[in-house]
């Protein structure tokens, strides 16, 4: 009787605006621009490939991939080679995500109690407040300093205000580059009610990281991803913490969320690791003089840089942009981002080749009649 009923009568019909959480009609999608053709200097990836005789080695390890079994869920040995190889502490653990931005996902479901708050700073890596509203959860941004610095008595003040449950800080950060003063960093992780992530995605051309703090202060974890590294491909990013913590994570995770041709590319690459740190050392390299030649030019104003990207304003940034882009050249807009990122761009350090195309590029940019 009931499905005879139900089958005459006509309910509205079922929509996404009708079985939807309504905010998520009014976002828009991640949005990843073309970069088909150009010399790509937008999104932070190293750009050199591996040698011939690695890529060889990774051929050969894939080759025997059982791509008909589902991967080993918490790869143990993936792990130990993590930890020795990246020098992680012993006596912490290791979560692995499908890229970082996965674990940032993780952190913010687990901490959306109702009521409760993500913090960050401004501007910073977007995801912390894209995931913080997938999870339902507030973000609160406290704005950095004109310098991109933190702004020290904001912090402590929206921090004892909003008591938040999660705090993320990007050292070195994005999309500014620069690193945060340590012992403001060790003085907000004291004050700080909730988790404090220091999230290390840089770490390979900054010289420093957040990792002897685990020892000392229980509420922190530090955040990495290979993807900086010259394996943004395989989209492999962890976090290094205390069990308590970790383990808590561990049952938000998709089982099988490093799939298994990154567990094999990872670990080729890994026992190889000189090849990739030697290719950040000559992304380091080329930093200094990129930003120099950046300061050059009058009406640029180059922003320190601890990462492998260099920020930058210029007099009218979408109008750069534009002009470097139809010379061939991707790079990222961050004008209209947020306000203390009025005409800025930023550039990935690319090879000695592509820096000098890019360089070429911005001096045409910005000669006055093409300004
Ligand atoms: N953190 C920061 C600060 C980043 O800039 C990025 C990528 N742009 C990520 C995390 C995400 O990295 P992954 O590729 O590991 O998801």
């Amino acid at each position: 009787m009931d499905t005879l009923n139900r089958a005459t009568s006509r309910p509205a019909p079922v929509s996404p605006a009708s079985v939807f959480r309504p905010e998520i009609l009014g976002w828009k999608a991640y949005h990843v621009a073309d970069s088909t053709g150009m010399v790509k200097l937008d999104a932070m990836e190293n750009p050199y490939t591996l040698p011939d005789a690695l890529r060889q080695e990774l051929g050969r390890a894939l080759a025997d991939a059982a791509i008909h079994r589902y991967p080993d869920p918490s790869p143990q040995g993936l792990k130990d080679l993590l930890r020795d190889r990246l020098d992680l502490p012993r006596d912490m653990e290791i979560l692995l995500g499908n890229g970082s931005d996965e674990i940032i996902q993780l952190l913010c479901l687990a901490v959306a109690r109702p009521g409760a708050v993500a913090m960050g700073v401004e501007p910073s890596f977007v995801m912390y407040r894209v995931s913080a509203a997938t999870a339902g959860l507030r973000y609160e941004g406290v704005p950095l300093r004109s310098d991109f610095s933190i702004d020290e008595d904001a912090l402590m003040d929206a921090i004892d205000r909003h008591r938040p449950a999660l705090l993320f800080l990007a050292c070195p950060n994005n999309p500014t580059g620069n690193l945060f003063d340590p012992a403001l960093v060790r003085r907000v992780i004291a004050r700080a009610p909730g988790l404090v992530v220091i999230d290390e995605a840089y770490h390979a051309f900054a010289g420093m990281t957040y990792l002897p703090e685990l020892a000392s202060a229980p509420n922190v974890l530090v955040m990495r991803t290979l993807s900086k590294l010259g394996l943004a491909g395989l989209r492999l990013g962890f976090v290094v913490g205390r069990r308590e913590w970790l383990g808590e994570l561990d049952k938000l995770r998709m089982p099988y969320n490093v799939n298994v041709l990154t567990q094999i590319a990872a670990g080729v690459a890994l026992r190889h690791l000189e090849v990739l740190t030697d290719q950040a050392g000559a992304i380091v390299a080329e930093r200094a003089p990129m930003m120099a030649a950046l300061a050059r030019h009058p009406g640029v104003e180059v922003f320190p840089s601890n990462a492998n990207f260099v920020t930058f304003r210029v007099p009218d940034g979408p109008a750069a942009f534009a002009a470097i882009k139809a010379r061939g050249v991707l790079i990222k807009n961050l004008h209209g981002a947020h306000p203390l990122l009025v005409n800025c761009l930023r550039v990935t350090v690319g090879t000695p080749q592509e820096n000098r195309t890019f360089l070429e590029a911005l001096t045409a940019a910005l000669e006055p009649r093409n300004g």
